[in-house]
């Protein structure tokens, strides 16, 4: 049985009082919810703070991205994995849309940036996904494959396992248009396809492969009715406790 994660990236989003308030309404709200794990994504300023607050509690924390180098070294405002570490991350989100958009992020980035995180003990939230002229060309399949096996290139398999994949179609990140649970629960059964013939069965029934793009209170459940879809990665609707304890608490 995969153990659903479901994970709030709060993007560029909320101070650090901000933050706070924010983790300290949540924590009682999801305080029952055993049957997934929580982690939340806050901004790197307010990253100490929060993981502070969440000391002793099951809500785990996430950085949004890291260095692809692991030394300290002149890499003048980047930070690498053991400053994650160190601040309290468990987690850290990799190769998401908008640093591929935004910032130029590779697939080849994306793999170093993996490797990275998981030679210094952090869980990686890989994310993936097509945009909306390549599903509409048809493309959608091809584009998460290239993205698959160059982000992955080099992984042994007892590295892919400990890899979160989160597939997040572009078109649906930020828009209110959700992949319906049947587009989702197909490219998620094409992706553990996948892992299957590059890493083996053991690997692809046991990675977590979350779904993002629009999730709210309101989709959450029929999207964790699908068999391959085994949580979510949530952006807007993160950002207030109540709205990210009403997903989390998806059973309900
Ligand atoms: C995201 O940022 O990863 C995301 C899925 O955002 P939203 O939930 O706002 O679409």
């Amino acid at each position: 049985m995969r153990k659903p994660v479901i994970a709030g990236n709060w993007k560029m989003y909320k101070l650090v009082q901000e933050a706070v308030s924010l983790v300290l309404e949540l924590k009682p709200l999801v305080a029952n919810a055993n049957h997934c794990e929580v982690v939340v994504a806050p901004p790197f300023t307010a990253l100490k703070t929060v993981a502070d607050r969440l000391e002793g509690s099951p809500i785990d924390v996430a950085a949004q991205d890291l260095c692809e180098e692991t030394e300290f070294g002149a890499r003048t405002g980047e930070i690498n994995a053991a400053m994650l570490r160190d601040a309290g991350c468990d987690y850290v989100i990799i190769g998401h849309s908008e640093r591929r958009q935004f910032n130029g992020e590779t697939d080849q980035l994306v793999n170093a940036k993996i490797n990275v995180a998981l030679k210094g003990a952090l869980k990686p939230i890989v994310c993936i996904g097509e945009r909306l002229e390549e599903r509409e060309g048809g493309r959608a399949e091809e584009v998460v494959r290239t993205q698959l096996s160059s982000g992955l290139a080099n992984l042994t398999p007892d590295e892919v396992v400990r890899i979160l994949l989160a597939y997040e179609p572009v078109w649906a990140i930020g828009t209110g248009r959700t992949a319906t649970p049947a587009i989702a629960q197909t490219m998620h059964a094409f992706i553990r396809r996948f892992l299957m013939e590059q890493f083996g069965a053991a690997v692809s029934s046991t990675i977590r492969i979350l779904y993002g793009g629009s999730v709210k209170p309101d989709n959450i459940a029929a999207l964790m009715k699908e068999s391959d879809i085994d949580g979510a990665l949530v952006g807007g609707a993160s950002l207030a406790p109540r709205s990210f304890a009403d997903i989390v608490n998806y059973l309900r």
